[in-house]
């Protein structure tokens, strides 16, 4: 019998933080942040989430953010299902 398992990355999601400034460029509205998450699987039993990544880049100055370094304003932005694509 041949088991098959392992980890494979979910679809990463894409969210706009519209209502959110840059902390670096101080632009509005050019915040994106994208959440990969990661499942594991055996088999036919269906995936489950063991981790899940978020990161945020501003396409104005190009800058990065990782979660410890999200400000409140991100995060509440972040909860706001509103902006799923
Ligand atoms: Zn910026």
């Amino acid at each position: 019998m041949i088991l098959f398992f392992g980890t494979r990355p979910g679809k990463p999601e894409t969210k706009h933080l519209f209502n959110c400034a840059c902390p670096y460029c101080q632009q509005h509205g050019t915040l994106t942040a994208v959440t990969q998450k990661n499942y594991f699987h055996i088999f036919w039993i269906k995936p489950f989430k063991i981790s899940s990544t978020t990161t945020i880049e501003c396409s104005h100055c190009k800058r990065g953010y990782y979660e410890n370094e999200f400000t409140e304003e991100m995060n509440r932005e972040l909860s706001n299902t509103n902006n799923q694509l």
